[in-house]
């Protein structure tokens, strides 16, 4: 006999990803519980505005991550916020997972949507200017420094492609690396030296950020001789690295040795049962509409293997 606490499926992580995968399994009435650390809306609720969802023209990520929670709980999943995660087992059935409370939910099937974030610097006035001058998106951001002369910190793949990407919207785009040399492919670095909007400060770091309401500057340390200097600018954008939400999941499922949940074109993972979705797996662009598609395909598939087990 099941328990009160037992749902076809436990979508663990509330951001675009979980929440549409709830709204697909609910609305095809199978019994969904989605399980999230934070507020419902994920990533979404950091930015004040996406431009870039199908759709909507302009739309606050904190408004949009409640509209989708809305859908999902009108059509009767049920969304639990700020619910950190103790324990959970995952291998066959029923799958079963412990919240941080000690409350205890089990599932035929689960959904893996928990994310991930981007690799900060932690030094001074980072929190204060993020989403206000301090973006680590440039595919999500870029377009408002339109005319601006900006900071892309980084020295990997990403920083430097991301920063020739913005020189489509920026006047001038300085490069900060802690290294003096990249660590880059040389296509990458070619690309970014050949840029005439683009120039480098080298050996040298971000100390700290300031300004009033909005971000007006940054002091830049220079690595070697510990001179910090003071440059002022509308925008920096922070390239050095992500890290996947997946650090309650090792030894439980496989990982790559970047943290991201490896997950197959049907969002199954290496066990039977168990689906992945969003920014937590492994792939290249991290976008709502990249999470929303997968959020798709790991309903539809668990969906599927639900039935397949006349489990629904
Ligand atoms: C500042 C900022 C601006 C952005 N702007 C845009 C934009 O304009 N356009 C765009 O397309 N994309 C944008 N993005 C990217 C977009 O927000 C992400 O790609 C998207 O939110 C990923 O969705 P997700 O559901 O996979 O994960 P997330 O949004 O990361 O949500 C995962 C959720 O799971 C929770 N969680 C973590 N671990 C656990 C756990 N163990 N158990 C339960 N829950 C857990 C997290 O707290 C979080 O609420 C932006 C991101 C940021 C940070």
């Amino acid at each position: 006999m099941e328990s009160a606490a037992h749902y076809d499926v436990i979508v663990l992580g509330g951001g675009p990803a979980g929440l549409t995968a709830a709204i697909y399994l609910s609305r095809a009435r199978v019994k969904t519980l989605v399980l999230t650390e934070g507020t419902a809306g994920g990533q979404m609720t950091l930015t004040h505005e996406i431009a870039n969802y199908p759709g909507i023209e302009k739309i606050n990520g904190y408004m949009l991550g409640s509209v989708m929670k809305k859908q999902a709980t009108a059509f009767g999943a049920v969304v639990k916020g700020n619910t950190g995660i103790g324990s959970m087992s995952l291998d066959g059935f029923p799958k079963s997972i412990t919240t941080s409370d000690g409350q205890t939910f089990t599932s035929d099937a689960v959904i893996l949507a928990t994310g991930g974030r981007s690799r900060t610097l932690g030094v001074p006035g980072e929190d204060t200017f993020r989403g206000k001058g301090i973006s680590y998106c440039a595919t999500c951001d870029g377009d408002f420094f339109t005319g601006k002369e900006i900071v892309a910190v980084g020295g990997g793949n990403s920083a430097l492609e991301e920063a020739v990407s913005l020189t489509k919207y920026a006047t001038k785009v300085t490069i900060v690396h802690q290294f003096d040399h990249f660590q880059a492919f040389e296509y990458a670095v070619e690309e970014a030296r050949a840029n005439s909007k683009i120039s480098f400060v080298m050996s040298s770091t971000i100390d700290s950020f300031y300004g009033d309401e909005n971000l007006e500057g940054v002091k830049i340390k220079n690595m070697v001789n510990g001179e910090v200097t003071d440059f002022r600018t509308d925008g920096v954008f922070v390239f050095i690295g992500y890290v996947p939400n997946t650090e309650s999941l090792r030894g439980i499922i496989n990982i790559n040795e970047r943290g991201e949940i490896i997950a197959g074109a049907d969002m199954s993972t290496s066990i039977e049962g168990v689906y992945a979705a969003g920014d937590a797996i492994a792939k290249r662009y991290r976008q709502v509409t990249t999470a929303v598609s997968d959020g798709t395909v790991a309903a539809l598939a668990a969906a599927d293997y639900l039935h397949s087990l006349k489990r629904i």
